[in-house]
């Protein structure tokens, strides 16, 4: 009777353990499966082609970048609050203003507006130049622990007004400011190398700005291209 029971026991924990299984291993997967449908309805599908770029998009675990309260959203099709009255970027905006960089690997890359370090890990899978400066000095703290227990901790941070750039490592090949600036900072045109590019959202804050490409041609030209409108939060001064 017992080892009847005992059998019977076992088979039905096999059971459980068999149908339990698939069912955590598929919670386990459903971040990467989300990302995976984000890189391709919400990039590839509109038009984003630069494989780099992609693959970035493809490898950051972006809900490690949102708070725990919008995780489930991480993937989703818009930008996400992280705190201190500031946002995550649209997954097609980071991947769009990445792919106007057209970063090399050995390349040199500034961005303004470290944020959660989500765009900056978007680069350091493209190049290990990376730097990044955040004004906000609580979020600084927070973004700059995460990304060196995180696996980026070759991302170099910075908590300083990116208004000035971070002149001890210029000149760069590209620049990525992610708040908006009522007009290009110009030191930030003085730390861009010849050839080099910039992505920087212009026009007023808490408003329609336009999404600059500067190319600088050389010393004393500098040409400007406007990729679309957006709205970022606001590049503030110290
Ligand atoms: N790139 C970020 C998005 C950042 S939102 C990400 O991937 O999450 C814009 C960020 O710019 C905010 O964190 C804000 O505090 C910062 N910021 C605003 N003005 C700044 C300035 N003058 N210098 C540096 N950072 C600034």
């Amino acid at each position: 009777m017992t080892v009847l029971f005992v059998k019977n026991y076992i088979k039905l924990l096999i059971i459980c353990l068999l149908v339990l299984y698939p069912a955590t291993s598929h919670c386990k997967k459903t971040y990467e499966e989300k990302r995976e449908s984000m890189v391709k309805w919400q990039i590839k599908n509109r038009g984003i082609k630069d494989k780099a770029v992609l693959k970035a998009m493809s490898v950051v675990p972006r809900h490690l970048f949102v708070p725990t309260l919008y995780r489930s959203s991480s993937y989703s099709d818009r930008p996400l609050p992280i705190g201190f009255g500031q946002t995550i970027s649209q997954p097609y905006i980071v991947a769009l203003m990445t792919e106007y960089l057209k970063l090399e690997k050995y390349d040199k890359v500034l961005e303004v507006g470290t944020g959660s370090g989500y765009q900056a890990a978007i680069l350091s899978v493209i190049t290990d130049s990376v730097y990044t400066i955040e004004i906000v000095e609580k979020l600084y703290n927070r973004t700059d622990e995460m990304l060196k227990t995180s696996g980026y901790e070759k991302i170099h941070t910075k908590y300083a007004d990116g208004y000035f750039g971070w002149e001890e490592f210029a000149p760069y090949d590209a620049i990525i400011v992610t708040c908006a600036s009522e007009f290009v900072p110009p030191p930030l045109i003085s730390q861009l190398k010849v050839g080099g590019r910039m992505c920087i959202p212009v026009g007023p804050p808490f408003s329609i700005q336009n999404l600059l490409l500067i190319t600088k041609k050389s010393e004393t030209e500098i040409v400007t291209d406007v990729i679309t409108s957006v709205r970022f939060v606001p590049l503030v001064r110290e």
